[in-house]
């Protein structure tokens, strides 16, 4: 399992997308109640002092998210989940909207395979969006489906 500091949110995003299911530390959390909490854990962080202190720890150091991307992927174990199982924005597993359901209907127009997340409730479907992801990636050596 990874968590993510509050520095790294979209990193986290990239890494939800591709399977690695990731939680997200508030920025208010001392270092201290972080290496405690989240000892069991592979910590993603941009913060120097928080590396320095706990062994379970990755030091992020490119600034841009693709660039903090492609540093870090090719240190982590393998993805929990396969792309886009998992909600970007809280990590939670999506599931696949029976049809016919009561879907926005501009959604319902355009995807034939819909997902939502229950947690934040959130719809997604394949489209330009994860084409463009899906290209991103591969443009980092990032192979995806
Ligand atoms: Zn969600």
């Amino acid at each position: 399992m990874l968590v993510a500091d509050s520095m790294l949110g979209k990193l986290a995003r990239y890494l939800r997308m591709l399977g690695h299911n990731v939680t997200y530390i508030p920025s208010d959390r001392d270092d201290s109640s972080i290496i405690e909490e989240y000892r069991d854990y592979i910590i993603l962080t941009r913060d120097k002092m928080l590396n320095g202190r706990a062994s379970n720890s990755i030091l992020i150091k490119s600034y841009m998210p693709i660039d903090q991307l492609r540093e870090v992927f090719p240190k982590l174990p393998p993805p929990e989940h396969r792309p886009w199982e998992l909600c970007p924005f809280c990590s939670t597993e999506l599931e696949r909207v029976p049809e016919k359901t009561d879907l926005p209907e501009y959604v319902s127009r355009i995807a034939k395979e819909i997902f939502v997340c229950r947690k934040c409730g959130r719809y997604y479907w394949k489209g330009t969006q994860s084409a463009n992801f899906a290209k991103m990636m591969e443009g980092i050596g990032i192979e995806i489906q």
